[in-house]
């Protein structure tokens, strides 16, 4: 049997335990928020440990961007936004979802290893585009900016739970593009959950505030994912990098800062 013929089977392992033993809680529309908001909190917290331990961790502290700490105070500020959008715009964005739609289908094969990597790829460029032109169109419009996106630029240095430091709107552009990308490619509920995940993971490592050996922008060859380098420098010169994953765009329409 060779890797992709494990691959699949692993998948197909997979997919029936959660099928068999979970159908209930992951066809809940409210799971996807919950996968998210997980992934948020479980990928922030090593790197949140990380800045409490500071200096003192001089192996992991020589790879800080910017040499400013987080305060407990200002980690607290973050998650009291990401608790507060999530009760007052993603909870009712869920309840309307729940009338409308409230059972996704459960097929009954699993992705094979090839449809769930090219599944998670398209989703994540697909998504890279449109946060690029989000982003882009929230920073050269004054009224944007001011009222939907300065909030999330109120810390220079970023760290991780930054993340989610957004306003409701932004958090449910997002969310609602995390949703539906993955129907344009008619994903299975496999791969769209794991391009939500990919897609948290990356998005903590953009603000993580650590230039890490095994990031994801170090580990993909050619410079080709931004990584916390990109996205800091956004936080520090915010007309620049406006991609939150790869840096093609940014190359393409003359946005890019590597400073
Ligand atoms: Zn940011
Ligand atoms: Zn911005």
């Amino acid at each position: 049997m060779d890797f992709i013929d494990r691959c699949n089977t692993a998948l197909q392992v997979l997919w029936d335990y959660v099928r068999l033993h979970h159908t209930a809680t992951v066809t809940s529309p409210a799971f996807p928020v919950l996968l998210a908001f997980s992934g948020y909190l479980l990928f922030s917290t090593p790197f949140a440990l990380m800045d409490l331990i500071g200096e003192r961790l001089p192996l992991l502290s020589k790879y800080k961007i910017q040499k400013n700490q987080p305060s407990l105070q200002m980690m607290g500020q973050c998650l009291r936004q990401a608790v507060y959008n999530h009760l007052f715009y993603v909870l009712p964005g869920v309840t309307i979802n729940w009338f409308w739609d409230p059972s996704a289908p459960m097929p009954v094969r699993a992705p094979t290893f090839t449809q769930f990597l090219t599944g998670v790829l398209s989703c994540l460029l697909v998504f890279d585009f449109q946060y690029y032109c989000w982003h882009l169109l929230h920073h050269k419009s004054r009224w944007l900016y001011k009222n939907l996106h300065a909030i999330h630029h109120e810390y220079v240095a970023p760290f991780s739970w930054a993340t989610q430091y957004l306003g409701g709107w932004e958090l449910l552009t997002v969310g609602f593009w995390s949703s539906t990308t993955p129907l344009l490619f008619k994903c299975h509920p496999l791969t769209t959950w794991a391009f939500m995940l990919l897609s948290v993971w990356m998005s903590v490592e953009d603000h993580a505030g650590y230039n890490l050996p095994w990031g994801l922008h170090k580990i993909i060859p050619w410079g080709l994912c931004g990584g916390a380098p990109a996205h800091d420098l956004h936080h520090q010169n915010p007309n620049t990098n406006f991609a939150p994953f790869f840096t093609h765009l940014d190359r393409v329409f003359g946005t890019s800062n590597k400073d």
